[in-house]
């Protein structure tokens, strides 16, 4: 039996975003986090869909497992991803974490955002979450909080999410 060493990789995943106004006349994309859209006069300024709650999840699990990040598999400059569907991301994510003999035990994500409130659409975000992954939703947690009207995310210019993931040897 290996021991808890081996068996065992945590991975943490950070994004922020700026949000603007939508376009136009701002640069801000319509505000999605954890594939579900969100009702906001502003918006993540991102060369994708600028998901960052999928892309701080994706980066954990890709972390945890020792693997390039997020911006080294999917760049910025590359025109495919111009407007892409975050879970694209975390999906080939999954992939590759699996492919490295990983399981996905756990993800618990933290969203920082001032306005709008995200209780009534965590559901969706875990569920989403859950089946990029395969994974049951009952292994992902979502949290919503505030910044307490302080900073660039207390003034709705930024979206912040925290993530850490959990993997097991399969
Ligand atoms: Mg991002």
């Amino acid at each position: 039996m290996q021991s808890p060493a081996e068996s065992l990789r945590i991975g943490h995943g950070y994004d922020l975003h700026r949000l603007e106004s939508l376009s136009p006349p701002g640069s801000g994309r319509p505000l999605v986090v954890g594939g579900v859209r969100l009702d906001s006069d502003r918006g993540p300024v991102a060369h994708s869909d600028g998901d960052a709650l999928l892309h701080a999840v994706t980066d954990a699990l890709l972390s945890a497992a020792g693997l390039p990040d997020i911006g080294q598999l999917f760049p910025d400059t590359d025109a495919r991803h111009e407007s892409r569907d975050s879970s694209e991301f975390l999906k080939e994510a999954g992939e590759q974490v699996r492919r490295a003999g990983w399981v996905v035990a756990n993800i618990d994500a933290t969203v920082i955002l001032e306005k709008p409130k995200l209780s009534p659409h965590k559901a969706a975000m875990r569920s989403n979450i859950a089946s990029a992954l395969d994974i049951d939703s009952s292994r992902v947690g979502v949290k919503g909080k505030t910044h307490e009207n302080v900073d660039a995310v207390g003034e709705s210019r930024a979206i912040e999410v925290h993530v850490v993931a959990l993997l097991v040897r399969s």
